[in-house]
């Protein structure tokens, strides 16, 4: 079972249960599952006690399962090797962000346009975690409570421009926050995978595989990095975090296709077009 948002026959962004085969809607009281997210959960029992007449997934346009509130963070340099093959040294930094704009996130499947200003457009296959009830310094042993469920995701960088960027001790984000730079996959609740802290995570590109590694293999897990970034801001329902990259990052060309997955979490799909 999965929450996802499709466009209805008139182009609305509505809310669903997805079963694998059929869509399930939410009742027009529930407009969003930003909303749904922000229910007490006997108010999202109610609301899943209240969904409409199935009809067939298949050939139905779905949408970013999020829209977040607030904002897209990433952790950067979160797998030893990927910071090795990056040049830094892993054992001497503290865990460090940036963000993307909220509306880079591309919707699963979707194609995604070569980006302009760029020869060098790099793949990080990321798991994304979704805050589901906000707050500020959080501390780790509740920050769980605190995450909604997970998506696999892509962190697709412009890596000429980010290096660039790096050098000269300017800012990053037009080598990472450009149109469509945040490929997500179907969001799981936790309510129904837990949180997970181990297994596999792997990208192949066109069926072969480019990154491989273990989510055990986080320098910061995941209640590390929302007790450490709740402190720098406020997190609010619906943002959402991509936790970092293994090793094995390169570049991809148009036509490539992208499909990574987490272990009990799902998977992503992408076209370079
Ligand atoms: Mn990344």
């Amino acid at each position: 079972m999965r929450y996802v948002m499709y466009s209805d026959d008139a182009g609305t962004p509505r809310p669903a249960v997805h079963d694998g085969t059929s869509l399930h809607p939410f009742a027009d009281d529930v407009p969003s599952l930003d909303a749904f997210v922000k229910m007490t959960p006997a108010e999202r029992e109610t609301a899943l006690g209240r969904l409409g007449t199935a009809f067939p997934a298949a050939g139905v346009k779905l949408l970013s399962p999020l829209r977040p509130s607030k904002n897209v963070f990433c952790v950067g340099r979160n797998y030893a090797a990927h910071a090795r093959e990056m040049g830094s040294d892993p054992d001497r930094e503290p865990p460090f962000f940036f963000a993307k704009p909220a509306d880079a996130l591309l919707w699963d499947g979707a194609d995604m346009p070569y980006p302009t200003m760029t020869s060098d457009l790099h793949h990080e296959m990321e798991l994304v975690a979704a805050i589901g009830t906000g707050g500020s310094d959080i501390s780790e042993s509740v920050a769980l409570s605190h995450v909604w469920g997970y998506a696999a995701g892509l962190d697709m960088t412009r890596r000429d421009l980010q290096g660039a960027a790096k050098k000269e001790g300017k800012p990053w984000d037009m080598g990472k926050g450009f149109d469509h730079s945040a490929p997500i996959g179907l969001m799981v609740p936790a309510s129904a995978v837990g949180h997970p802290a181990h297994g596999l995570i792997e990208l192949k590109v066109n069926g072969r595989v480019r990154q491989t590694s273990d989510l055990a293999m986080m320098i910061w897990s995941v209640p590390e990095t929302i007790a450490y970034l709740s402190r720098l801001v406020a997190l609010a329902p619906g943002d959402l975090i991509f936790t970092g990259t293994p090793e094995g990052v390169a570049a991809v060309q148009k036509g490539d296709l992208l499909e990574g997955t987490v272990a009990g979490v799902g998977s992503v799909r992408t076209k370079i077009a």
